[in-house]
């Protein structure tokens, strides 16, 4: 029976529209679905003579709302006006943010041999035999209750989300994870989950979101995983090219790690969260027409053309391997002119550093043409122990020895970034809580044994630390005494040593002359920066920052009038091609970017 207290209240509606070309798909569904549940008020979607709870994912979906359909928006309860006027903004604002998929062009085919027509999911051409997938499904005696296996499955979806880089791709994980806890309300037993999981994709059958199935099937995968159920996938040791009806977004993965030179799907569409994966781990992939009646023996996948082709002909070997080098050609341009500065067509040298977090990833900077350490993100060593001086000694000369310009980060922790060992306040919100620097008040031990750790490794080389977090020209002087103190008590000479601090709280913007008398560098922390700029968490589920933002350029444009020491900058901005031209319109000419960006950057600099 619904609260008595809402007989006072009228219910409220508005009539919205799908813009979007993906239709009011996963993603923006579990969005909307997450907002949604801030409201006490009662939500629902009236669409086609029914009406759903607006607050769970799975209901959403099931009205299979496509582009140009016009729902109803109704809300009931004391919250409703203002829950009626946010979810319209929302809803626009995510219907706005759907861009178009990128059509991609085809190229003119003139094969001889015969050849099936597809839609390119992702370009790239393969030549090699096809493989047919299959999935064994072996039962084991149940590891865990279906309850367990539900918290850790979406515990591997939020893991796979934050491991990934936070692209389009990863939102697929966290849409994943609101629609797997939607589907579970209610339920505690695997045979209730497979039926009601059975009953969803019995709904989308028809209608026009049929190629959804694979994300419901790819949970209910995920949830039999973890209570015992073993799927066998057995992929061939040489270079093969997959057909398969579908994928599962999570069988992208074992994909990447396997010898597959290319995909061809007769299910799905390019638009399906497995056909973003495949784009994202760069495999020609092709989603065909019509099935193939014969799947064995070489092929040519020109995901290029959009064809495949069966039973190729010498010449057409000849023109695939053509095409194959010309592709090579332009990735082995960027890998061959990674060492070559990275000069804009003014000639202006732009440096580009690396960010990395151990001795791999600095050994794999290097090797991908990296000029110095822009940012050597120094938790690694304190993830699971507090690691002993000497132990940290070793790790620092070890990484320090690989380059001549090094900047090391002082520990950043608390926010996201948790320590096992220490024991930092309940907070309500660690992002504004002890993070970075602020450290130094709860935990001196700690950042004076790895400032002497530091020191001991730097010997001559002129290495540059780094605070983390200064939010006031007061704590920056506080840190550098601090490590003054620590070199002084220890007897080590640190002449050689420059410190700086990075720029990632908007408090510094506002006093940038008091910092210049202070610093021997700065590095811009963008992603920190827009974090607290914007007042959105970094790591926030639905709500998403505007890495274009000209508020954001705007700040970077202001540290660079009112600076008067060298500036970096070091977050995911700086690796990111399309923000090239108007970051270096700004005046910067160091780029600190995760190693495997090293390249790219470059040449995309060679372009402005
Ligand atoms: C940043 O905040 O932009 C940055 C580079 O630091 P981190 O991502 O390690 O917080
Ligand atoms: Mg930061």
């Amino acid at each position: 029976m619904k609260p008595l207290r809402r007989l006072f209240y009228k219910p409220l509606s508005s009539t919205l529209t799908v813009t979007s070309i993906n239709g009011f798909h996963l993603r923006p569904a579990a969005k909307f679905a997450t907002e949604a549940k801030q409201f006490l008020c009662d939500i629902h979607i009236e669409f086609d003579q029914k009406s759903v709870n607006a607050k769970a994912v799975n209901a959403i979906l099931s009205l299979n709302l496509d582009r140009d359909d016009t729902f109803t928006l109704t809300a009931h309860g004391k919250d409703a006006k203002k829950a009626i006027e946010m979810l319209r903004d929302t809803f626009e604002m995510l219907m706005n943010s759907e861009s178009d998929p990128k059509q991609i062009e085809k190229r003119s085919t003139s094969y001889q041999s015969s050849t099936l027509s597809g839609e390119i999911i992702s370009e790239g051409i393969a030549v090699g035999s096809l493989y047919r997938f299959t999935v064994r499904e072996v039962a084991h005696a149940s590891l865990c209750s279906f309850e367990e296996a539900l918290k850790e499955s979406a515990a591997e979806l939020e893991r796979l989300y934050s491991h990934s880089k936070k692209d389009a791709d990863a939102h697929i994980y966290l849409a994943q994870k609101a629609l797997l806890l939607s589907l579970a309300e209610g339920i505690d037993t695997l045979e209730d989950f497979i039926a009601r999981i059975e009953a969803e994709k019995e709904g989308l059958k028809n209608g026009r979101h049929a190629t959804k199935i694979a994300d419901l099937n790819d949970l209910l995968y995920r949830i039999k995983k973890q209570m015992g159920y073993d799927y066998q996938v057995s992929l061939p040791k040489t270079p093969f090219i997959l057909s398969a009806d579908d994928l599962l977004p999570s069988q992208i993965k074992i994909l990447e790690n396997s010898t597959v030179l290319g995909v061809v799907l007769t299910n799905g569409s390019p638009t399906s969260h497995t056909a973003i994966l495949l784009r994202a781990s760069g495999i020609p992939s092709l989603l065909l027409d019509n099935p193939m009646k014969r799947e064995e023996g070489k092929v040519i996948l020109d995901a290029y053309s959009g064809v495949i082709v069966l039973k190729p002909s010498p010449q057409d070997l000849i023109l695939a391997f053509k095409r194959q080098n010309e592709d090579d050609k332009f990735q082995f341009e960027i890998h061959q002119n990674r060492f070559k500065p990275a000069l804009t067509k003014k000639g202006e040298k732009i440096n580009l550093f690396a960010n990395v977090s151990d001795l791999a990833s600095a050994r794999e900077a290097k090797e991908e043409g990296a000029e110095g350490i822009g940012l050597l993100r120094s938790e690694f060593l304190f993830k699971t122990h507090k690691p002993i001086i000497r132990d940290q000694v070793k790790a620092y000369r070890e990484i320090f020895d690989l380059f001549e310009d090094v900047t090391v980060r002082t520990l950043d922790v608390g926010g996201d970034k948790a320590l096992p060992y220490i024991d930092i306040l309940k907070e309500q919100n660690p992002f504004l809580g002890i993070r970075g620097i602020r450290l130094l008040k709860t935990e001196p031990k700690l950042i004076e044994e790895q400032l002497e750790a530091i020191f001991l490794a730097a010997e001559n080389r002129p290495i540059k630390v780094m605070f983390p977090m200064i939010s006031t020209p007061e704590e920056f002087s506080e840190a550098k005494s601090f490590a003054l103190n620590v070199a002084l008590e220890k007897d080590i000479s640190i002449d050689n040593l420059r410190f700086g601090m990075m720029i990632e709280v908007p408090s510094v913007l506002f006093a940038l002359r008091e910092f210049n008398e202070l610093v021997d560098f700065y590095s811009i922390g963008t992603n920190d920066l827009a974090q607290y700029l914007f007042a959105i968490e970094r790591t926030h589920p639905t709500l998403k920052i505007d890495p274009a933002s000209p508020i954001l350029f705007d700040a970077i444009r202001h540290v660079m009038r009112e600076s008067t020491k060298p500036v970096s900058l070091c977050g995911e901005l700086a690796g990111d091609t399309r923000a090239i031209p108007q970051l270096l319109e700004t005046g910067i000419r160091t780029l600190s970017v995760s190693g495997k960006r090293i390249g790219q950057i470059k040449n995309k600099v060679r372009d402005v």
